[in-house]
């Protein structure tokens, strides 16, 4: 049975990384927290075949009969995780095709969606201990760049930003607002610190220290960040020359974003999305998945003029990129409603086509003298 599930991702993958595809689509659940036993809360999710989500509002036949309710419903997704997984299984499962296609020049992104409380960061950035996506695809990347070493050159490059009431700001050096321009490459953030990384020791402390300059919500003070979406972003250039000499350059992005919490903001159609706007309602989020619903239905327009995440995210969403989301939910009873809106949405971006171009290349075949060869030479050498 594990064999069959196996071959089925692998077969996913492929798809993903080589044309035509779809988002793939994780649920991932965390364990029965403190509180939620204390209060001897049930269970009402099920992992079956680490593919299928089991969602059951009542623990025994007896109360669904009596309430004259649904049973319960099952989704299909890419892969599941309990509450067992490991951050690792997490990572190698979900990410870790996304950076060796980074590493060929194409760009990636992975979000982890849910409400708050549902295991979001701990996913993506994780502990010191449980290191999560954000740090094991940097240690990864860094580890599979070492394997390579001897072709080429290879420049990492790290972003930390924040979207916040509308307004981006950069988590490795904390200050003013920035701006979004439009450029060639796409939209960016203006003045943006692009720290270049050589290893992976320094990265999980240089995370979490951008953590720990995310907005805290003043009505929640232990909560960090409800209403923050983190973006970690990891451009890769790759520099070498193929067999005819020509210079090859090659850049690929890989995006991890840890989204707000999305409870109160779910819609899955136009007309509730209209009307949740204007409620306080994180507006980035809603404008997520207006984008998302018009990807669905093949829509010309897709609307990632909305907010500032959707235009930060405009590249990583419909367009040349291989794109992952893992839903992230509590298992328990008391946040029923929430995972069953966490669930449908999930469920609904599995619908999400996407075309996946060829990886960004530019292949410089101008005939070259001597003098350019050794121009080159240089900034390889002053690179590594
Ligand atoms: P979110 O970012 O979605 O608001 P967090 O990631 O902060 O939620 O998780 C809430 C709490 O639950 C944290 O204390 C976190 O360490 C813990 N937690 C979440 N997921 C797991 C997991 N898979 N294993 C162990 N602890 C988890
Ligand atoms: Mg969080």
């Amino acid at each position: 049975e594990s064999e069959k599930v196996e071959s089925v991702l692998e077969k996913q993958k492929k798809v993903v990384v080589s044309g035509d595809s779809r988002i793939l689509v994780f649920v991932r659940v965390r364990p029965m927290n403190k509180k939620e036993k204390e209060v001897g809360s049930r269970c009402c999710v099920k992992i079956v075949n680490r593919r299928d989500v089991y969602l059951s509002e009542f623990a025994n036949e007896n109360d669904y009969l009596r309430l004259n309710r649904v049973r319960g419903r099952h989704f299909t997704f890419d892969a599941s995780f309990p509450d067992s997984a490991t951050q690792h299984e997490v990572y190698s499962t979900t990410t870790s095709e996304l950076v060796e296609a980074v590493l060929q020049g194409r760009n990636g992104s992975v979000f982890c969606y849910g409400a708050t409380g549902a295991g979001k960061t701990y996913t993506m950035l994780g502990t010191l201990d449980n290191p999560g996506v954000m740090v094991l695809a940097i240690k990864d990347l860094f580890s599979k760049i070492r394997q390579r070493s001897c072709d080429g050159s290879h420049v990492v490059h790290l972003s930390y930003l924040e979207v916040y009431n509308e307004t981006v700001r950069d988590l490795l050096s904390p200050g003013r607002p920035l701006v979004l321009r439009e450029d060639k490459q796409g939209i960016v953030a203006a003045g943006l610190t692009q720290y270049r990384a050589y290893s992976t020791d320094e990265v999980m402390a240089l995370l979490q220290q951008g953590n720990q300059n995310r907005t805290t919500e003043p009505t929640r003070a232990n909560e960090t960040s409800s209403r923050s979406h983190a973006i970690l972003q990891v451009v890769v250039e790759y520099r070498d020359r193929d067999s005819s000499m020509n210079i090859v350059n090659r850049v690929g992005k890989l995006s991890l974003i840890d989204l707000a919490g999305s409870e109160r903001a779910h819609a899955t159609d136009q007309r509730t999305l209209r009307s949740l706007e204007g409620a306080n309602i994180n507006r980035s989020l809603l404008a997520l998945s207006s984008c998302i619903n018009a990807l669905v239905e093949g829509k010309k327009h897709i609307p990632y003029r909305n907010s500032k995440l959707t235009q930060l995210l405009k590249d990583s969403l419909g367009g040349t990129c291989n794109t992952v989301m893992i839903a992230n939910i509590s298992p328990s009873n008391l946040s029923f409603g929430e995972t069953q809106n966490t669930v449908h949405w999930a469920d609904r971006a599995k619908e999400i086509r996407l075309k996946v171009s060829d990886a960004n290349e530019d292949l410089l075949s101008i005939p070259e003298t001597d003098r350019d060869q050794a121009k080159l030479a240089l900034e390889l050498q002053k690179e590594n």
